[in-house]
């Protein structure tokens, strides 16, 4: 139903370790009341083949009912480490309160709704959207439509059914974000957040299924003061590019600090992020033989190194996983422990150090053959390296 923003949250130690990182499509943006502004940065999701097809709406509704069914009210978190203000030229924005370490967690948001993108049922994709509002409270609906939106027809008369049924979709459009297979969901103080691209970004959202909530954790130390930005998308591209995908899906130019950068630098780090994603898809070529293991792993150290220089910390946790898969099936298991050590850091800054991903690398550390077992072992012995090799 949409690409909203799916987070590298794949189970390391799968089949194809490889390859299956997800693309970093984020969503989060600018949340100006309910009217679209010049230069806001709303989030977008495309909802290709929504209206075509005759779709079920299941409500998801957390753990918002109280025990006689009543809908009670979503009280914001007392105790949040930032605090939303305006910003000039952007809208509003997410502020630090207090220096916020790398790895903490920002943010535990339920869903207001999810709509899934499997089951069936009949109606326009603004009519499915105007229905799970009307299981919401007032106060859940007023959250909803204080969320900026963009890409609103300006012909529809105010207060028409189409007219309704187009301002909810826009609003959903622009603020969903993807709670994987869960489908897509509202997430109002995750909302907040704005955009920024490559090493601008400093705070990741993940979905957990088993939890029904969103986490947002910092991928990097935060000052007090400095401003929280995630990601809508894989900046893993050129500026012009970037900014192109912005302005179409979310109606804004990006002014980041990588956006910004004189022309020379952001020549470089444009030239870095190609060859990061250049890099990656070459990672993935070892599944089908194309590289032996050595080979794969010097490839995940040179992304890294680039990371480093770009200031692009994000999908770190994935590559060192993938980097374990790869020395474990070539029975590596020195190199197995220390990149699962590695895989564990890196997903505990940016998913949780509580999270599956992180949890899942206890096993491998412990025991580094269990994920040689896993792999099937098929490839040929090798000594492939660690991460400081
Ligand atoms: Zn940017």
């Amino acid at each position: 139903m949409s690409t909203a923003r799916r987070r590298a949250t794949k189970q390391a130690g799968k089949n194809e370790a490889v390859g299956r990182r997800e693309p970093d499509t984020a969503t989060p943006h600018r949340s100006d009341p309910a009217t679209p502004k010049g230069g806001s940065a709303p989030r977008s999701v495309f909802l290709a083949g929504f209206a075509a097809v005759v779709l079920c709406l299941y409500v998801y509704y957390s753990s918002l009912s109280s025990p006689d069914g009543k809908w009670q009210p979503q009280a914001l978190p007392l105790d949040l480490p930032f605090t939303v203000v305006d910003i000039p030229g952007k809208g509003k924005g997410s502020i630090a309160a207090r220096d916020i370490k790398q790895g903490e967690r920002i943010l535990r948001e339920e869903p207001l709704f999810i709509l899934p993108s499997q089951v069936r049922v009949q109606g326009s994709p603004g009519a499915i959207v105007l229905s799970a509002l009307a299981s919401l409270s007032p106060h859940q609906r007023d959250a909803f439509y204080n969320l900026s939106y963009v890409n609103f027809p300006r012909h529809l008369t105010p207060n028409s059914p189409s007219y309704h049924e187009t301002m909810a979709l826009a609003i959903f459009e622009t603020n969903a974000i993807g709670a994987d297979d869960d489908g897509t969901g509202i997430f109002p103080t995750t909302a907040r957040l704005n955009h920024g691209c490559s090493a601008a970004f400093n705070a990741v959202y993940s979905w957990r299924s088993s939890e029904g909530a969103l986490v947002v954790h910092a991928l990097k130390n935060i000052k007090e003061g400095e401003e929280l930005l995630t990601t809508y998308f894989d900046t893993k591209r050129p500026r012009d590019s970037r900014r192109e995908h912005l302005r179409t899906h979310y109606g804004f130019t990006c002014q980041c600090s990588v956006c910004s950068l004189p022309d020379g630098e952001s020549q470089k780090s444009d030239s870095r992020l190609l060859k990061m994603a250049e890099l990656y898809e070459r990672f993935r070529t070892w599944r089908d033989g194309a590289l032996t293991g050595k080979q794969a792993v010097d490839v995940a150290r040179e992304i890294w190194a680039l990371g480093d220089e770009e200031g692009y910390w994000s999908e770190r946790g994935q590559l060192a996983a993938d980097a374990a898969w790869v020395a474990a099936a070539h029975a590596d298991l020195r190199a197995t422990r220390s990149w699962a050590q590695l895989a564990q850091k890196w997903f505990g800054f940016e998913l949780g150090a509580d999270s599956t991903h992180a949890r899942s690398m206890d096993e491998v550390i412990a025991n580094p053959d269990s994920l040689r077992y896993r792999t099937g072992a098929t490839r040929a012995p090798e000594n492939v390296g660690s991460p400081d090799a």
